[in-house]
């Protein structure tokens, strides 16, 4: 719809205009710094940033005008506003439209879950399919705001030269080199690979959109050690999720499913896996965001997830008193959650400090972290695709996830869950493959449960007659009869009853 077709009164609201004073704040020492430099870490004391904005002027507007906005901005074609920046006041406002880089991330499919899955869990929910983003996962939301901000700032300083690094599972890396590829002019970027630890497709990912694609020894905790000493003494920019732009954007998917619910969210308990803990800190920041601003009016249930693999986080909150608390990175062991093998999440200190406020705010326990086994986290993603569902294993997991929490009595039947697939299927499809095959090396603890398992049947030629190959077709009564023995075959297989 064009933007003289809306009402006149909310037509001023529909395209924005800069706005805003945002700033770095420092969770460790609490200093602010000016946005016009691109930091990690604090200057003072190496502490994790977040982005925030001292302008609260989009307060002032009601939560049912907001929720007007948005609806209306669905509605309308400007490419900017098409992506996560639907919710431009609360991203990153002062970032020009015609800055924005737009791929066509964000507003994945809410899917609800069918009779026998929502039986099966004892519970209604739905999954938010992120694995519909366009690299295939929900990555795609952070990085568009942090390329967005940096052509701006590249504009600003007149720089053209960016090379652009991180460390990835798979996913990071796969958005990273996408969006950089879409600004290849000012932006190269390298992408730093634990070997052997990311599957076919997200390798392939990185290498087809033109990136430096360097594989090292270890795992992704060993790789991101290497790219912090790389941002720390180079000229680089580190497009990891301590690059707090990248929260910014990812905090999206907590803003679309308040939209997707018509802003109903007092019922919902939204379900994520963590590995850095980068997705779980923006989800929070989100609904905090949209609740302080009185677009929602309550503040949705949420459950992070972690495998008994690779469970720091899970055993930091394990302790219930807070006081007793301790954070102790962990050694991961292989999981098929692989996108979430982390065991030192540089996000810990944005959780921690989001959960306690979430949780205030709220006035009740409202975060949760449940812990899953490998055995399940794979068993729930089959079991969702074979329910007209594309989880990949960290989607699996979320699953996993909800049947734990409702098992454990966290959430009950009167709840809603809201999963997260934060990547499409196809790019674990090795894992599925394992399931199928029954060839999981001994680490992972996985055993296929037979009735879940599948594999392709081959049909061979078993009469001795000739079978067509490529550029030799069969003619004649030779092809007659190969069809009715294929079809013959087919039929006895599949049980067929004659007509
Ligand atoms: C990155 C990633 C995760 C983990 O998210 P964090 O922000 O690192 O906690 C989970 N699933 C998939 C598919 C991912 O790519
Ligand atoms: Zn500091």
């Amino acid at each position: 719809m064009r933007i003289d077709q809306f009402p006149k009164d909310m037509q001023p609201y529909l395209i924005p205009q800069p706005r805003g004073n945002m700033f770095y704040r420092c969770l460790k020492c609490g200093a602010e710094f000016d946005v016009r430099e691109l930091l990690y870490t604090c200057v003072k004391c190496g502490g994790v940033l977040l982005l925030e904005n001292r302008d609260v002027s989009h307060r002032e507007i009601p939560g049912n005008i907001w929720r007007k906005i948005f609806d209306y901005r669905r509605m309308l074609n400007v490419q900017p506003l098409k992506g996560i920046f639907r919710y431009y006041e609360f991203t990153a406002p002062i970032i020009p439209l015609d800055q924005i880089v737009y791929l066509g991330e964000g507003h994945t499919p809410v899917v609800r879950a069918n009779n026998r899955l929502r039986s099966m869990v004892g519970m209604d929910f739905y999954y938010k399919n992120d694995g519909l983003n366009p690299s295939a996962s929900f990555k795609d939301r952070g990085m568009a705001c942090a390329l967005s901000y940096l052509q701006y700032l590249a504009g600003e300083k007149g720089l053209s030269d960016i090379l652009a690094i991180c460390a990835s599972t798979g996913d990071t890396s796969a958005s990273a080199a996408l969006y950089s590829a879409y600004l290849r002019d000012i932006v190269k970027s390298a992408v730093l690979l634990p070997q052997g630890k990311v599957t076919p497709q997200q390798l392939s990912q990185p290498l087809g959109s033109g990136a430096r694609v360097l594989e090292m020894p270890g795992v992704f905790d060993d790789c991101m050690k290497v790219v912090e000493l790389l941002a720390e003494h180079y000229n680089v920019a580190l497009l990891n999720s301590k690059n707090s732009w990248r929260i910014l954007g990812q905090e999206s998917f907590s803003f679309e499913v308040a939209q997707d619910f018509d802003y109903s969210v007092e019922d919902k308990v939204v379900v994520l896996p963590i590995g850095n803990a980068g997705n779980i800190t923006a989800v929070m920041s989100g609904f905090l965001k949209f609740f302080e601003a009185d677009v929602i009016d309550a503040l949705p249930w949420i459950i992070g997830v972690q495998s008994d693999h690779a469970d720091p986080v899970y055993r930091y909150y394990r302790e219930e008193t807070p006081g007793d608390r301790h954070f102790i990175p962990v050694d991961v062991r292989p999981s098929v959650a692989q996108a979430a093998m982390i065991g030192n999440p540089v996000s810990m200190p944005r959780v921690i400090e989001l959960a306690e406020k979430y949780n205030g705010l709220a006035g009740g326990k409202r975060i949760h972290i449940v812990q899953v086994t490998e055995q399940e986290i794979m068993d729930s993603m089959i079991m969702a695709n074979q329910n007209g569902n594309i989880a990949c294993t960290q989607g699996g997991e979320s699953l996993a996830g909800l049947q734990k929490a409702f098992n454990e009595g966290v959430v009950d039947s009167k709840m809603i869950g809201v999963l997260d697939s934060t990547a499409h299927m196809l790019k674990f499809a090795t894992f599925q493959e394992k399931y199928f095959e029954d060839s999981f090396e001994p680490d992972f603890e996985v055993i296929p449960d037979p009735t879940l398992r599948n594999a392709p049947v081959e049909l061979s030629v078993d009469n001795r007659g000739p079978s067509p190959q490529p550029g030799k077709p069969l003619k004649g009564k030779e092809m007659d009869q190969f069809v009715t023995h294929m079809a013959g075959k087919i039929a006895s297989i599949l049980n067929l009853t004659k007509k």
